[in-house]
């Protein structure tokens, strides 16, 4: 399905961040519609709109955020605060403010990271009525007493969520979901890395044939994923497989957190292909808490949804800073995730369960030339092997993945044998597949 070379992939990749990187994004607002358009150059992504005041589950769609200008003018009228300069210097949904106030009245609106004195925190404070300003701690402690001058011109109206989706229709109408939140400003590996990977796999899978349709979903976290939830529920239950990007352009090992169920074909296809990838990795159970897997794997719903990260997202120091900028991301980093996705989903598109039509002793391959036929596809001494691993392991439960962990034999040398034993009749496919 890769018809990228690594360098090339992980370059657009990089490319695609650095272009987005300026966006103010939030759950709702103008830097989530920019953000689409961008996209939308090279992929059909649909944007959908969902009216504040939508009741969603247990939820509301809040109001409208969007902004103008933010500073802070110190008392010789200086601007040492400047939202044009970095978007993560205002707390993210701040309700509006022009007021001049006493430094020790601003200090109960201004948040620093004390540990990392050069770093700007990343805020937000959704879903109440409050705003805030961030900044280096190193510029905190600059600040006199005096008065201070400062402005969020900032909305709160009536307004939408924003989200994109894109279908990619296959053979089947089931899908494979793959999920990203769009809901950050200038942060980069969270979360900008998961949406250029989400793109570059909608790029990919456009171009060949599919077994599976793939549905995209680039949605503002939590609230998105639960809007799409609640006005979705039929598209959900098509759902076969799903995966949520989150943090795949960092220099840490992959991670693969499993689904709630834990060991669905998703888990299973994800730590074959970590086992296989000759890196480092980890996998990590389930746990409540994290990106939108969430939402889709809530007990009402329990949709075999993993998350595919690097580094988790509370393991690294640069997490939701100014630290994660275009250097803390690389494309070779980028690529590797990629080519992993890539490689997952290869598994999930070839994996299949077929019945051994010859069951009683060994077929005669040699007399229908399978062996000379297969040599000549793959070469290599496992070839026989496959062939033999697969007409005694195919009894309807064993799926090819299953016979590629039992055998140790790589997943493809497998699917290429069951290719050959299929075209000779010799295997026949389960009927749920
Ligand atoms: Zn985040």
């Amino acid at each position: 399905m890769n018809g990228l070379s690594e360098e090339k992939s992980g370059q657009e990749l990089f490319a695609l961040i650095s272009e987005l990187y300026p966006f103010c994004r939030s759950i709702t607002g103008n830097g989530v519609r920019q953000t689409l358009e961008v996209l939308q150059k090279t992929i059909p992504v649909v944007r959908h709109e969902v009216a504040s005041g939508t009741p969603v589950f247990d939820w509301v769609i809040p109001q409208e955020w969007n902004i103008k200008a933010a500073f802070i003018k110190d008392p010789a009228g200086r601007k040492i605060i400047d939202f044009d300069s970095c978007n993560l210097h205002v707390v993210g949904y701040s309700s509006p403010v022009h007021q001049v106030m006493e430094f020790s009245e601003l200090r109960k609106h201004i948040f620093t990271l004390p540990d990392r004195p050069e770093w700007i925190p990343y805020r937000t404070s959704y879903f109440k009525d409050s705003w805030g300003f961030c900044m280096s701690h190193n510029q905190l402690l600059s600040m006199k007493d005096g008065k201070y001058e400062v402005l969020i011109d900032s909305s709160l109206t009536q307004g939408h969520l924003t989200y994109g989706e894109l279908l990619i229709k296959g053979k089947t109408s089931k899908e494979v979901l793959i999920s990203t939140h769009l809901c950050h400003p200038s942060l980069c590996n969270d979360n900008l890395s998961g949406i250029a990977l989400a793109w570059q796999l909608a790029r990919t899978l456009s171009s060949v044939p599919l077994k599976y349709s793939y549905r995209f979903l680039f949605l503002p976290a939590t609230i998105g994923s639960i809007a799409w939830l609640a006005l979705n529920e039929q598209s959900a239950a098509r759902i076969q497989h799903g995966l949520v990007l989150a943090g795949v352009g960092d220099s840490g090992r992959s991670t693969y957190k499993k689904t709630r169920k834990g060991d669905t074909e998703i888990d299973r296809a994800a730590m074959y292909v970590l086992r296989h990838s000759g890196e480092d990795f980890e996998v990590m159970d389930f746990i409540p808490y994290g990106y939108d897997e969430r939402q889709f794997c809530s007990p009402g719903f329990n949709l075999p949804v993993g998350c595919l990260m690097r580094t988790p997202f509370n393991q690294y120091p640069e997490y939701h800073t100014s630290a994660d900028n275009l250097s803390f991301v690389k494309p070779e980093f980028l690529a590797n995730s990629f080519r992993k996705c890539l490689s997952l989903l290869n598994v999930l598109e070839r994996n299949a369960v077929y019945i051994n039509q010859n069951p009683k002793c060994e077929p005669q391959l040699g007399r229908r030339g399978i062996f000379r036929a297969f040599s000549e596809r793959t070469g290599g001494p496992e070839q026989e092997m496959a062939l033999l691993w697969i007409l005694n392991l195919s009894d309807g439960t064993c799926s090819l993945l299953d016979i590629a962990e039992r055998s140790k034999l790589p997943f493809d040398l497998i699917w290429e044998a069951s290719e050959l034993l299929l075209q000779h009749g010799l295997l026949k496919a389960t009927a749920v597949q």
